[in-house]
C-alpha cells in the first residue's frame, strides 16, 4: 500500500535507514564515547536478532513467562452504549507485570545477556518500565539500577515497592520537576560513566538509534498478534486502530501490524488540563522539530528552546517528545494524532471499569476515551484499542484525587 509516496509493502526494510533515520527524524545525537556504545549495541542487535537461538528463546519466554499471546476482548456493553460501532481491546494489561513494557524489556535484557553485560539501567515514569525491567533483570540474573523522579516515586508507591522486591536499586531524582524527563537525564549520565559493563534499556521508542527501531521491533509482537486475532474473530480488519502515545512504544507495536493495511490509525496524546504550554504533553500536536535525549523528533520547547515542562494525569505519558517514527508518520499523514483531556480520560477509566470489568491504566484510558468519541463520529464499523496496561497502579491516586464516581 502506498501513502504520500511511501511504499508500505517494504516499509520495515527501509525505515529506519542505516543511520537510524525515519525521514529527517531519529538519528543519534550523543557524545562520542556513548556513540561507540550505541554502535556496539546496534551491531549486536543486527547480528543477534537474526540468530535462530535468540528468536526461539524470545518466543519461548513470551509464551511461557509473559503469558503471550494476550487475548483480544470484544467490549459488548461499551459498544452498545455508544451506538453501532464495535469496540475491541488488545489486552496488554494481561501481559505479565500488567503492561506492554515487558515486551521490550525481555528483549533488551536478553540482548544484554548475549552481549555479556552485567547490569541494566533505565529511567521510569509511571514505574511500569522500571517494574518490567526489574522483572527482566531478575529473570536473567542481571543487576538493575532504576532512576525515578521524586514526584513519581510518591505517586507510584506500589511500583516502587515491586521494583525493590524484585531486587532493583531505585535511585531518586530530585532535579527540576522531578518527573520522567529529569529521570532520563540522570540515567543517561549514569550510563556514560558505566557503559562498558551495562546496557541502558530505554523504555520507549525514543532515544538514539538503535532504540526506536529495536523497541518497535520487540513491541511489534502486539500488532502481529492483534492483526491475526482480529481477522480470526471477525473475518475482517478493524476500520480503525487506536493507541495512546507517550514515547510511543505501545502505539508503534500495535500500528506496525496495520501500517500496510487500509485501516485508519490514531495516536492519542494527553491534553491534560488544557492547551497552555505546561498543562499538557501533546508533543506531536503542539511541538516543533528539535533534538533532545539523543534523537531528532517533534518536541515541546520552552522559550529557550529547551524541553518544556509537561503535565498529564498519566505519569507514563508526561514526556515532552515522542519517538522519531511517530514524528515521521505524523508528517506523512499515515497516522492521525489527536488529543484527549484528563477529564475525558478519567470518565473513560470509570466507564470501562463499570461496563466491562476491566480497570485500565490511566495511560490506556486515553486511548479508550478517544475511541469512545471516535465511535460516535464513525456511526458504524469497528475500532481496535490497544489497552496498554492495567490500572491497579493508579487506584490510590485516582481515589484520592477523584473519589469513586
Ligand atoms: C509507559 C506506559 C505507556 C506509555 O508509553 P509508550 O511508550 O507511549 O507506550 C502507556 N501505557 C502504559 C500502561 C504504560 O505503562
Amino acid at each position: 500500500m502506498k501513502h504520500n509516496g511511501i511504499e508500505f509493502d517494504t516499509y520495515f526494510k527501509n525505515y529506519p535507514d542505516e543511520k537510524g533515520f525515519f525521514g529527517k527524524y531519529g538519528g543519534s545525537f550523543i557524545p562520542e564515547e556513548l556513540q561507540k556504545a550505541m554502535e556496539e549495541i546496534t551491531e549486536a542487535y543486527y547480528t543477534i536478532c537474526k540468530s535462530s537461538k535468540f528468536i526461539s528463546e524470545l518466543r519461548r519466554i513470551r509464551r511461557e513467562f509473559q503469558g503471550r499471546p494476550t487475548p483480544i476482548s470484544y467490549l459488548e456493553r461499551l459498544s452498545n452504549s455508544l451506538g453501532n460501532v464495535q469496540l475491541y481491546v488488545k489486552r496488554e494489561d494481561l501481559n505479565h507485570t500488567g503492561a506492554h513494557k515487558l515486551n521490550h524489556c525481555m528483549g533488551e535484557a536478553l540482548l544484554a545477556k548475549y552481549m555479556g553485560k552485567k547490569k541494566v539501567i533505565a529511567e521510569t515514569g509511571a514505574g511500569q518500565h522500571g517494574v518490567a525491567l526489574a522483572t527482566a533483570a531478575a529473570y536473567f540474573g542481571l543487576e538493575c539500577d532504576i532512576y525515578m523522579g521524586a514526584v513519581d516515586i510518591k505517586k507510584q508507591a506500589p511500583n516502587v515497592a515491586r521494583m525493590k522486591i524484585l531486587g532493583a536499586n531505585v535511585i531518586e531524582v530530585t532535579e527540576g520537576l522531578a518527573t520522567l524527563k529529569e529521570a532520563v537525564d540522570a540515567a543517561f549520565m549514569a550510563y556514560s560513566r558505566d557503559y562498558k559493563d551495562c546496557i541502558y534499556c530505554i523504555g520507549s521508542v525514543v532515544g538514539p538509534h538503535p532504540f526506536p527501531m529495536m523497541v518497535r521491533d520487540f513491541q511489534s509482537v502486539v500488532g502481529i498478534e492483534a492483526r491475526e486475532q482480529f481477522t480470526e474473530m471477525t473475518g475482517e480488519l478493524p476500520d480503525a486502530v487506536v493507541a495512546c502515545v507517550g514515547g510511543g512504544s505501545n502505539a508503534m507495536g500495535m500500528f506496525s501490524g496495520f501500517l500496510n493495511d487500509p485501516v485508519d490509525i490514531y495516536g492519542v496524546e494527553p491534553l491534560g488540563r488544557g492547551t497552555a504550554l505546561g498543562d499538557h504533553a501533546a508533543s506531536l500536536q503542539y511541538g516543533t522539530e528539535g533534538v533532545m535525549h539523543g534523537f531528532n523528533s517533534i518536541m515541546l520547547k520552552d522559550e529557550n528552546g529547551e524541553p518544556a515542562p509537561v503535565y498529564s494525569v498519566a505519569s507514563g505519558l508526561d514526556y515532552p517528545s515522542s519517538g522519531p517514527e511517530h514524528a515521521f508518520l505524523h508528517d506523512l499523514g499515515r497516522v492521525k494524532y489527536d488529543v484527549v483531556t484528563d477529564d475525558e480520560t478519567i470518565d473513560a477509566f470509570f466507564t470501562l471499569s463499570r461496563l466491562e470489568g476491566i480497570i485500565p491504566a490511566i495511560e490506556s484510558s486515553h486511548a479508550v476515551a478517544y475511541a469512545m468519541k471516535l465511535a460516535k463520529e464513525m456511526g458504524k464499523g469497528s475500532i481496535l484499542i490497544n489497552l496498554s496496561g492495567r490500572g491497579d497502579k493508579d487506584m490510590d491516586y485516582i481515589i484520592e484525587k477523584y473519589g469513586i464516581r
